[in-house]
């Protein structure tokens, strides 16, 4: 085998490190995992103002149910001091009955208060129980396509150690110099920099040459090195 011909060989092994990266940067668990973050952000700003709204009702109710609690302790303690026998004036057991009942009608104001509020609450809680329950999807989707991506990543992996494993064996019988050459020039040819001429076809760039050109390149030494005069790549003959 000719310097050239492991050049070439090396060009394979590289060719395939390339796409084993690139697999591995555009897996399509990626993208899945964009979307679904999107998706989950679009839910997080959707129920901002609902989740306000509920937590504004939520502290509503507390407060009347606060001010109910208040409310029938004061009518307890009225009820007591009325009954409790020592109340010995009819004006004052009249003047307390009056309170009484004051306090046991505001205490129905408020209830129905509550009631309202409690009213007011259910749509705004069953459509955040609807939110909850699609940022729930996402968050297991995400949970799955996470691990998938981990599988398809490591499968990448492996396949890629034991490419560059392959490599320095590879590298090892190409000759410095050529190597040198094979290095500057893979960055700038889309990581192709050796190719075959196949007839007067660079299967590099795919152009015809002209019969001149392939005349002259036919009559250089073998061990001569040779760039495409179309696009620069190394031409194995
Ligand atoms: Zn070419």
């Amino acid at each position: 085998m000719s310097d050239l011909d492991h050049l070439l060989d090396l060009q394979a092994n590289d060719t395939t490190a390339d796409q084993l990266r690139h697999r591995r940067e555009t897996l399509p668990e990626r993208a899945r995992l964009v979307e679904l973050d999107e998706r989950h952000r679009a839910l997080e700003q959707e129920t901002a103002e609902p989740r306000a709204e509920r937590d504004r009702l939520a502290r509503e109710q507390k407060r009347l149910e606060d001010e109910v609690a208040t409310v029938e302790e004061k009518a307890a303690s009225v009820d007591r001091q009325l009954y409790g026998g020592g109340v010995t004036s009819p004006k004052e057991a009249q003047a307390l009955q009056a309170d009484l009942e004051s306090l046991k009608r505001r205490q129905s104001q408020l209830e129905d208060m509550v009631l309202e509020v409690m009213e007011q609450l259910e749509p705004v809680e069953a459509a955040l129980a609807e939110s909850d329950a699609a940022l729930g999807q996402v968050a297991t989707e995400r949970a799955q396509v996470e691990a998938a991506l981990a599988d398809a990543e490591q499968a990448v992996e492996a396949e890629l150690a034991q490419v560059t494993a392959a490599r320095a064996e590879l590298a090892a019988q190409v000759p410095t110099e050529l190597l040198a050459e094979y290095e500057r020039l893979r960055p700038q040819m889309g990581g192709i920099a050796v190719a075959r001429l196949s007839g007067p076809t660079c299967q590099g760039c795919h152009l015809t040459l002209a019969a001149a050109e392939v005349d002259e390149i036919r009559r250089r030494p073998a061990d001569a090195l040779v760039h495409c005069p179309d696009c620069g790549r190394l031409l194995v003959r």
